[in-house]
């Protein structure tokens, strides 16, 4: 038995994933598990023991024989999801903030300590919650620590306190480029709260002695440090040059493109991640597949789409959103959808949409080349819009590069790869 494998899990908004893999990136087992509700009220129960019960179901699915040969467990979260512990007995103090709640009152505090338009100068932002905490609670200051969902997930797991990644902590305000908080942050007095730091998939330690004895698992297994659900699902797709991205083609447009610099634009709501050497640039338009939903069913996308030519250009040009407003790759908020010539025949009529939704794609990736990213080579897709083997071929006709569909795109995926680094990691570090 001295197969090494990997458990990867994604805690995402409605449920959690695991997905189990060789040093090959083989799939061996997954599973799904929604969150736990109290069917009597319909309500969500209290989330903090919705997610811990959910972790250990998860762990509990993963097949007996494979538990042993587990080497090293990740965990993504939703991004700005944050716990308040008590670093003295572990219990949370209060309710989590979910990852869309916003602290509009903790807002102008913010932005009056953070540089203009700061990743953490949004209401929902992780800094925003903390402040909001701390304005609120009188008590428990000083024994309190900040933790993103995936690292109080993987704190039940490893039992270290106050260690987190930094994906997860971008919007808590940490500056992953020079690799600390801020000197605007560390002076807060709430910064004390703030967890240290690390790459995301580096080993935090090993998986507790009570879990390994009950479960079964290897008691050398370590535990690694995880990121965002997003970042997970970009992983999956093993995009892992300067030049590979990922578009998403779900109901928005989301692009994320792996680049040798760093871009920051506010206006067009551009920023990046750092992925050790790299930077994972993403930007998200308002156009994508709600248009198309609002339109035709699933069933009439797959019909009509079988009968367009993907190779001739469609003179139809539209630019197709649900409602007032665009972000990017055009910051203008009083955009109107543009959907007018309809003609006659339906056929063509998707084929204008899917091929201008194609061209916001190709300049959304040109403009982030113009602000100083690395040209994107190669686009792999997700989303519901990635199996339109069609729309595929028009979209590389359009931008001008390989498209295809990712082979894998679950973000407990992606996980399970930041746990196999960690592996590779600790081998190095031992050896
Ligand atoms: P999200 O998770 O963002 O809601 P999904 O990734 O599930 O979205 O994708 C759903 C979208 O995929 C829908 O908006 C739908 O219009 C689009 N879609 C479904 N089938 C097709 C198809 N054959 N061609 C193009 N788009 C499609």
């Amino acid at each position: 038995a001295t197969e090494r494998l990997c458990l990867g899990m994604d805690f995402g908004t409605s449920g959690a994933r695991y997905a189990l893999i060789d040093p090959l990136g083989r799939i061996l087992s997954q599973g799904k598990r929604d969150y736990p509700t109290l069917y009597s009220t319909g309500e969500t129960m209290d989330w903090v023991s919705s997610w811990k019960e959910t972790l250990f179901t998860l762990l509990h699915d993963v097949p007996l024989e494979f538990r042993p040969l587990i080497s090293s467990i990740s965990i993504d979260g939703t991004s700005a999801t944050t716990m308040i512990i008590d670093g003295n007995s572990g219990e949370a103090l209060g309710r989590p903030y979910l990852y869309n709640e916003s602290c509009p009152d903790a807002l102008p505090v913010v932005k009056s300590i953070a540089p203009e338009n700061h990743t953490v100068c949004s209401g929902s932002s992780t800094l925003c919650k903390l402040v909001s905490w701390w304005n609120e609670n009188d008590s428990s200051k000083d024994s309190a620590v900040l933790m993103h969902q995936a690292d109080w997930l993987l704190w039940l797991l490893h039992g270290k306190l106050g260690v987190s990644d930094y994906n997860n902590a971008l919007k808590v305000g940490y500056d992953p480029e020079l690799e600390e908080y801020p000197p605007w942050l560390k002076s807060q007095s709430y910064s004390r709260a703030l967890p240290s730091v690390i790459a995301p998939g580096a080993p935090i330690g090993q998986l507790k002695q009570d879990i390994t004895l009950r479960l079964g698992f290897s008691k050398d297994c370590v535990v690694c440090t995880g990121t965002t659900d997003s970042i997970a699902a970009f992983l999956a797709a093993r995009a892992s040059h300067p030049g590979k991205a990922v578009t998403s083609l779900g109901s928005t447009l989301a692009i994320k493109l792996l680049s040798t610099k760093r871009i920051d634009d506010a206006r067009y709501g551009v920023y990046s991640h750092r992925l050790d050497d790299k930077w994972l640039v993403g930007g998200a338009s308002n156009t994508g597949g709600a248009v198309l939903r609002e339109t035709f069913t699933d069933e009439q996308l797959d019909e009509l789409s079988e009968q367009i030519n993907p190779m001739e250009a469609s003179s139809l040009d539209y630019y197709p959103l649900r409602g007032i407003g665009e972000r990017f790759p055009v910051a203008d908020p009083e955009m109107k959808p543009r959907l007018h010539p309809r003609p006659a025949s339906d056929v063509e009529y998707l084929h204008g949409i899917l091929e201008s939704i194609a061209r916001i794609e190709a300049k959304a990736y040109r403009l982030l080349q113009e602000m100083g990213a690395t040209p994107v080579e190669e686009v792999f897709t997700a989303g519901g819009g990635s199996k339109n083997e069609k729309w595929m071929k028009m979209r590389e006709r359009v931008l001008g590069v390989p498209v295809s569909r990712a082979a894998h795109t679950e973000a407990a995926y992606g996980a399970a790869l930041l746990a196999l680094k960690g592996i590779d990691q600790n081998i190095r570090e031992h050896a």
